[in-house]
Parts: structure tokens; sequence; C-alpha cells
């Protein structure tokens, strides 16, 4: 399940604008942009692979000449609208003359191949279970319980797929890291740290004397509170900028997997709606929206994301691997109703979005979005629980949930590396 995009974002640009720091930035914890970093990326690419990823991945809602200006032989990207300073980035003249592109992930195809020691071996795969759990999965947003049912917890449930993958994938010869491995946040900060930061997010807002303290999570102004703006910071933007620096310094994997259990809006936790939606989508990182390329900071990462050329292997990987959840689930495709995202890929499950993890990571991310939580299939098999074999759930014949979403998530990568190494 996803966050919900929020639109303090303009308001928190303006609250920059009237600070005497010139960096406009979507958050309060966003890193200013170092565009030199970006200078060990000249003449990488053409000018037609520049526009097929600019256009057709990334900025498929319309760039503004304001900030992205592309020309024959460069491209000139705005990184201070103060100083009316930019960034250029000169073109390969030929795929041929193109230098290297800068990275630590490998791609499938330059693998070391090994036909004996499995499809996987040697592959750096970093598994990311979706938010915290435990403790935390009420003030996530995660957790929902009808009647004396056990309750349903996101956080819970990732992090056991996680562990059941890990085994099945190490079988296979995958080096395999957790970004999280238990119920605990991996940020050092807790909500009280950004009491102040929420105050003046609030402020930026219009929000005068915001309330410390909402009585009840369903409460529609409970996100005009103090408490409410803190958490958020918290196992949010301070939570997802910890992971990233995990796995930028520290793993440095050749891809991650972000493993989520998706949902319906579910209303009162204790009461929660039951719906017979159910469906599957994963997620590659683009479709920004024009709004999202004026922060100095997300203009800068979705170049640095491009430049990379994670895309052309985590849509490969994703097409793949969405086919082969789907096949072992018989899950239909998630259609979007807002338009925030782009269709991208051959096998109609995968869409661009720009969510912070895939933003951030500076590899191939696969983001999975199986399974509605509070449909009324899902939530049988979630109390049904993890079991070996079959056993018949909601009136059909089959496996655990767990080991389901598992192995349709093996099969894909088994399929991809095996065809393309
Ligand atoms: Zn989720």
């Amino acid at each position: 399940m996803i966050y919900r995009l929020r639109i303090s974002l303009f308001l928190f640009l303006f609250l920059c604008v009237s600070a005497p720091a010139a960096d406009h930035l979507s958050n309060p914890l966003a890193d200013s942009p170092n565009w030199k970093l970006l200078q060990k990326f000249q003449k990488t690419i053409t000018h037609d692979e520049f526009e097929r990823l600019l256009r057709g991945v990334y900025c498929t809602h319309g760039i503004s000449e304001d900030f992205i200006r592309v020309d024959e032989k460069v491209a000139c990207i705005l990184m201070d609208r103060d100083a009316q300073s930019w960034f250029t980035l000169r073109f390969a003249t030929s795929e041929a003359k193109a230098a290297a592109i800068p990275r630590w992930w490998r791609a499938a195809r330059v693998l070391p191949k090994s036909k004996k020691a499995g499809p996987l071996s040697g592959l750096k795969i970093a598994l990311d279970p979706g938010h915290i759990g435990g403790a935390w999965a009420k003030m996530e947003e995660r957790w929902f319980k009808s009647g004396d049912a056990a309750p349903v917890e996101e956080g819970e449930m990732t992090l056991f797929v996680a562990k059941m993958l890990a085994e099945k994938l190490r079988a296979l010869g995958a080096r395999v890291s957790f970004v999280r491995d238990k119920t605990e946040p991996i940020t050092p900060y807790r909500p009280n740290d950004f009491r102040e930061t929420a105050r003046a997010v609030l402020k930026a807002e219009g929000v005068e004397n915001p309330p410390e303290d909402f009585q009840r999570p369903d409460d529609p102004s409970r996100e005009q509170t103090v408490r409410w703006q803190s958490e958020i910071l918290f196992y949010r933007t301070s939570e997802i900028r910890e992971r990233a620096r995990r796995v930028n310094s520290n793993l440095r994997p050749d891809v991650v997997l972000c493993l989520h259990f998706n949902a319906e809006a579910w209303g009162d936790e204790r009461n929660p709606t039951l719906t017979d939606k159910n469906h599957l989508h994963l997620l590659v990182n683009g479709s920004y929206l024009p709004a999202e390329l004026e922060p100095d900071d997300l203009r800068f990462e979705m170049l640095r994301r491009l430049l990379s050329r994670a895309f052309d292997e985590e849509i490969k990987i994703a097409d793949v691997a969405a086919l082969a959840v789907a096949k072992k689930s018989g899950l239909p495709a998630y259609e979007y109703t807002k338009d925030i995202v782009t269709k991208v890929g051959t096998s109609g499950y995968v869409y661009a979005r720009n969510l912070a993890a895939t933003r951030l990571y500076q590899c191939p991310v696969v983001y999975f979005e199986p399974y509605v939580m509070n449909s009324v299939d899902v939530f049988a098999r979630v109390q049904a629980g993890d079991y070996e074999g079959t056993r018949i759930v909601n009136g059909i014949e089959r496996p655990s949930i767990y080991r389901e979403y598992v192995d349709g998530v093996v099969d894909g990568l088994v399929e991809y590396y095996r065809a393309t190494r």
C-alpha cells in the first residue's frame, strides 16, 4: 500500500522562498542537490535516448521550458531559479561513442555467466519489506481488525514474505540483503524529534496554532495536528530517506525489491470496509507531475535516475515478474483512477510513478503491489495464515497467500535472469 501524495509541497516551497537559503526543496528533510555529481554523466547518453526516457518515462505529463530545455547537442536543467543558473548536459554523438555510465549495480547482461551455480548466482538483491509494522503499525495506518479476527498488519506481512523469499533466492545463488529485517524503524529519529518541523510545515500550510493531538485515527482533521505531521515525518519521510542511505552506501545491490500488499480505503480501522476488489500492479520510478519538477531536489533526483539508465533494467525485470505473479495469483491488473501514473512496459501490470523509495534508491527498483488486504478473499487468506501445501480457503483450494506471493516473485526473477544472462 502506497502513501498518499501530499499537497504540502507547494506550501513548503512557499516557506523556502521566504527563507534566506536559495534551495527550493520538496520537504524539510530533503538533501540539497549536488549538481556536480552529474558531471560524470557527460556524454554518456545520446540525444535520442535522453528524449525517449524524458518524454516516455519520467516527464510523461509534460515539461516546462522553465526547468528543462533540450537541444540537439545538450540538455539544460535549471539548478537555481533565483540565480537562473543551469546545468549543461552534453550528449554523446552516437551510441558507439557514448562514455561508460558510472554506477555500482550490474545489469543482467553483464553479470558473469554461470550455468552450474544457478540462474541467480552472484546477483545482489536487497529486499525492502514495506512499512515498519509491530508497535508502529497503527501509527503508519497499516493496521485494521475486523471483529474477533486477527489484525491485518501490512508491515508484518511484508517482512514475513521477505524472509521466506530470501531463503529461496539464496538457494538459487543470490546474495540477499535486507533493507529492514525486523519490525523496527531504520531511522534513529522518533516522532518527537520532528515536532518543531511539523509546526513549521503546518504554518506553511496556513495552519496557525495547530492542535497538538487528535483522538480518533479516522478523524479527517488529524492531518492538521502536530502529532500527525511529526509522525508522518518520522515513519515516511525520515524512514525512507534512511533506507535509501542504507541501500546506496552499504548494501549497493543490483536490484531492490520493494514488497507491499495493496489495500482499498477501509475507513474505521476497527470496523473496516471489506471489498470484492482484488488486483495486482508493479511500480517503477517515473511519471513526475509538473509540480514535482519544481523542487530542486526532485528535479535533480529525477535526472540522476534517468542518466543511470535504471529504467531499462527495472522495466524488464518488472514485466517478467508481474506476469509470473499474475500467473500464480490469478489477479487482474489494477487500473488507476487518477492521472498520476503512466503505464510502461508490455505486461499491462507495470506503472511508472514517482515514489520516494523508487526515486531515492540509486539502482533498479521493482515495487510490488499485489493483493487487496481488505478484499473478502485476501482477508480470509490472511486469517488462514501460512501453511504447507494447499488448503481450501474461501472455497478455493490453494497455497498460503505468502507462499503464492514468494513463488511468483521467484519464478519471475529466475525467468528473467535465465533468459538474459
Ligand atoms: Zn504498502
